[in-house]
Parts: C-alpha cells; structure tokens; sequence
C-alpha cells in the first residue's frame, strides 16, 4: 500500500468499513510509515476540532454531527493537515 492509497482508506478505516484484509494492509502501513502514522493524528484531531466548532455554531452536542457534514467542514478548512508524501 501506498501513502496515497492509505490516504484514499483512511475514512473508511475510521468508519470500521474495511474488510479485515484491507485493515491489515492499512495498520502494517501505519508501522511502518510515520508521516501516515503523523497523518492519521493530525486527520483526527481536525474532525475533532470540526465536530466541536461545528457544534458550537448549531447548539448540537458533539454526537449528533452528522459524519458527512464534518467531513464536508473539513474539506473546506483552509487549515486543511495536507497530505504526506508518498
Ligand atoms: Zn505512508
């Protein structure tokens, strides 16, 4: 797996929609790669700043942000972690 094919898995991975096989292949790249195992922290913690801004704005608690809205938030932060190189 590639960096770029990492990045493509990644919110599948955090959806726990990967089959077992693609788990392993995405979890044996994050061994052995730090920029994606850097990536990975720096994605999370976005959705997690994201889910709370965007709670913030609409009086919601953090569990009723809808995943796709965040995703749609994050996709247009200019603070956007980029990617790493592959
Ligand atoms: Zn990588």
């Amino acid at each position: 797996m590639t960096c770029r094919e990492l990045i493509d898995f990644l919110a599948d991975y955090l959806d726990d929609a990967l089959s077992s096989r693609q788990r392993i292949v995405f979890e044996t790249h994050l061994l052995v790669c730090p920029a994606c195992r850097d990536y990975l922290k720096t994605y999370q913690h976005s959705i997690r700043l994201a889910r709370k801004s965007l709670c913030e704005m609409e009086g919601k608690t953090p569990e009723e942000a809808p995943e796709d809205l965040i995703r749609a938030v994050l996709a247009s932060r200019s603070a956007d972690p980029g990617r790493p190189a592959s």
